[in-house]
Order: structure tokens, then sequence, then C-alpha cells
């Protein structure tokens, strides 16, 4: 490394002069001065005080197989050293590349054989989006444009990415949503589901899709994209009657079924992939992330036979310098060959997964805990004014960083949207782990429920 020692004490410093975070108020930020994560280990990450976190949140939803997997490391060093890049273009392709699309595809449903390499999730959203729209031009129907999304979603910070996701604040930012996108409601029975039960308020809002579409025309509609359980937007598992009906649809009106499984794919739910777990087909499938395990950048999108089909008979005009990255692919094999072997879908489905449910259940009984939703390893805990009467806080986003501020000064990171909080460990957590997760998190509600009544 060039960087001098006086440099490296300074971090912070620099940091602040220099560095313009994603999704910061920076100003703010260099009020307090920023955190700087120096190692990782398992499930622990250390800041550069030593100062040990168990990471709740695996990164940023992503490092699934845990911190410190050195074959990873190693494969990565090979490859850099055989063949550091090369194009996916000019009728070329790489090894690794290959032999990751053959990989990836082998652990989608019978119907889904083809993948094509992004670098980011948000750049997996608009090679589906652009394909939707291709896929139904070359099949004689350009006017089947228009895409329905949910409210609340996240698809990325793309112009398309964020235009799909359903986050006001970020529609704000870049004058978005651009033309031709569409939202209807989220399956968030807490908030919204006012006195239907559960399942009536799942059929409710995924008949909001049927309404769109025929307010928009079939003829008009390319596709409809949702996340399997909603992430960012707060963890948000939609009742069963959800998934079933809105399927039931997309097939009835001929409109392509997007799951994003960004978060979800790669063992998060206990399955390889968000949709196997609710049981329904997609057309395309958006992933990153858990592809991976953050170890280096890369994403795709899986593709199913019918759409790979139309695709295959045009020059599909879309692609990026970095699509297919040998060194990214290599990352990526030997992750989800870490995956297969140490079986860690079957444990996050079969052991941890229902752990974590049975621990976390164990905070209903606290004053300010309205409800826990988890699947898998994903979690949302939902915090309530009063839980009688779901009555939310008046400041929802309040309370959230409150109670994720006391995890982090105790040693947990989780996140918070709104007045949930969000979980999402590694894969390889351990029940002791798990424990002082859910222990840590009901001394910040006790102490959120003090100082905040
Ligand atoms: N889709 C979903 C469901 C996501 O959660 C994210 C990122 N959190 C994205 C897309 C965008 O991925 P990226 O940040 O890699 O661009």
């Amino acid at each position: 490394m060039t960087t001098n020692t006086a440099a490296l004490s300074n971090i912070g410093a620099l940091d602040a002069a220099h560095h313009l975070h994603p999704f910061t108020h920076m100003d703010k930020l260099n009020e307090g001065g920023t955190r700087i994560i120096q190692r990782g280990e398992g499930s622990l990450i250390f800041d550069n005080q030593g100062k040990k976190y168990l990471d709740a949140f695996a990164g940023l939803w992503c490092v699934n197989v845990g911190y410190g997997r050195k074959s990873i490391a190693d494969a990565v060093y090979q490859q850099m050293n055989e063949l550091p890049y090369y194009n996916t273009f000019f009728s070329s392709t790489t090894t690794p590349t290959t032999l990751l699309a053959q990989k990836v595809t082998a652990h989608a449903g019978a119907k889904m054989n083809h993948v094509f390499f992004t670098n980011s999730g948000s750049e997996a959203t608009d090679t589906w989006f652009r394909m939707a729209r291709v896929y139904w031009a070359a099949k004689g129907m350009p006017s089947k444009k228009q895409v329905i999304a949910r409210r609340n979603g996240y698809h990325g910070s793309t112009v398309a990415g964020a235009s799909l996701g359903g986050m006001k604040y970020m529609h704000e930012h870049g004058a978005l949503p651009i033309e031709g996108i569409h939202h209807i409601g989220q399956p968030y029975w807490y908030v919204e589901g006012g006195d239907l039960t559960p399942a009536e308020f799942g059929l409710k809002v995924a008949q909001e899709l049927e309404a769109k579409i025929e307010e928009l025309g079939e003829d008009n509609v390319a596709a409809f994209v949702a996340e399997p359980i909603q992430g960012a937007g707060g963890v948000i598992v939609p009742p069963e009657s959800y998934w079933p009906e809105i399927a039931k649809i997309c097939k009835a009106r001929n409109i392509l079924l997007v799951a994003d499984e960004v978060i979800c794919g790669f063992g998060r739910t206990g399955s390889w992939f968000g949709h196997q777990h609710f049981g329904f087909e997609p057309d395309l499938a958006p992933i990153a992330k858990g592809l991976s395990s953050g170890y280096l950048p890369i994403g795709g999108v899986l593709v199913s036979d019918h759409v790979a089909d139309v695709i295959r008979s045009v020059e599909f005009a879309h692609g990026y310098t970095y699509s297919g990255h040998p060194v990214c692919a290599a990352a990526a094999i030997e992750n989800i060959r870490i995956i297969e072997e140490e079986k860690l879908v079957e444990r996050v489905r079969d052991d941890v997964g229902p752990y974590l449910a049975k621990a976390l259940a164990s905070l209903l009984d606290h004053d300010m805990v309205g409800d826990v939703q988890s699947v898998g390893l994903m979690a949302g805990i939902q915090m309530a004014a009063d839980k009688k009467t779901r009555q939310r806080f008046a400041k929802p986003d309040e309370v959230g960083t409150w109670v994720r501020n006391h995890c982090w000064s105790n040693g947990l990171i989780m996140r918070a949207t709104g007045d949930r909080m969000l979980a999402s460990p590694p894969l390889i957590i351990t029940h002791e782990e798990i424990d002082f997760l859910v222990g840590t998190l009901r001394n910040a509600l006790d102490a959120a429920w003090k100082e905040l009544r």
C-alpha cells in the first residue's frame, strides 16, 4: 500500500474532507464522525479501535457466508494472476463466467436456465426492465411497455431502479419516477391492514394489481416487479394469500412476473431463492449480494426459458464492461461452493432460522413490540406505541434510530426502517450469537421504552 502511516491514522478527517457517502447527510455525519471498519471474522466485525460488533446485518444484507473466507480470497488471487479481465461482448467468454452461469442457474427452477450478468442489483434492475420491453417488442407486442411496482419497494439507485422503487424520498431526488412506471400498495398488514385479517388484506393488495392492469390496459403492461419479502422497506413478510394471487393475475393477464431476489436469494429465506419459499415461478429474477457474499461486486438477472428463447433471437443492445467479470465470477463460484458444501440453505431452513424465530418470539411480551416477522434469517421487529391498537409512535424514524444506536453502542449492528428493527445476519450465525442479538435488542427496547414515554 502506498498510503502513508500518517494518513492511515487520520482516516476520519480524510473521509470528512473527500468522501461523499451513499444515502447520507454528509454535514450531519461529519459532526459525529464516521466509523472505520477494519476487519471481519465469521459474523463479527471490528472497528479501527478494536471494538467488536456482531454484524446482524451481514454488511448490507450480503455477507451470507460470513467474513474471513480464505478460500474466496485464494480463488480471487488465482484468477487475478491468470486473467484479471476480459469482456463477454466480442464472441468471447471466460471460464469462470460460464461456469458461474451454469452453477447459479442449477439452483433456480427447472424452467430458469439462463443468466445475464451485471455488477450490482441496481444494474440488474435496469437490465430486466429493458429486457422485458425488448421481449414484448420481439413478440410483436411493442405496446406492452408499462411496468407496475409497489410503494415502499426497493430495487436500486439507478434511474430505473429508483423509479421502480416506491420510496418517495428517493423520487424527490432526480425528478422520478421516469415515464411508464406505476406503483400499487404493499402487503404491510400491521400498519395498513386496518380491520381486515392478514389473509383478507393480502388478497386485497394483490388485487390492486388486477385493477392497475385494468386501468392501464393489459396490452400496455410489460411486467410487475416485487421483492418476495420487502427488504429495505422493513422486512415485510406478505400474508400467505398474497403471492398465489399475484402469480395468478400475472399469468391470466399475460404480464411478466419479476421477483427481485437481490436480498432474498442465496439462502437467506431458507430456500435458494425467495420465490421458492413462497412457491411461485417468476419469469425474471434480479440477483446480487449473496451471489458473491459481497466479496466482490457482481449481480445478474435469472431468465426463464420462454423469455430467453425470445431474447436470444434478437441482438439485445445492453451490457456492461464488467458483465461476467472473471475475478468476480471466481469469487461467486467459490461462494456458492461454500453454501453448497456447508449446507447453509438447509441450516437456515432447519436450524438457525427456526432458532431465530423462536428467540424473537420471546420479545412479543415486551410493551413496545407489536409484531415480529421472520423467514429464515430475515427478520422485522415492529415497534408500537400501543400494541393493542397497533398504534405507531408519532415519529417512527426517531424511535428506530434511537433503538438502533443503542444496539450499535452495545456491539450489535442492526438496521432500522421507521419503527421496525431489521436483522439479516450471515447464514453462519451461531445460536449463542442469536441469543446475544435478541438479548441486546431487548435491552435497547427496555431503555427506549423508559426514555421515549
Ligand atoms: N433490489 C433489492 C431488493 C435490493 O435490496 C437492492 C439493494 N439493497 C437492490 C436491488 C440494489 O442493489 P445494489 O445496491 O447492488 O445496486
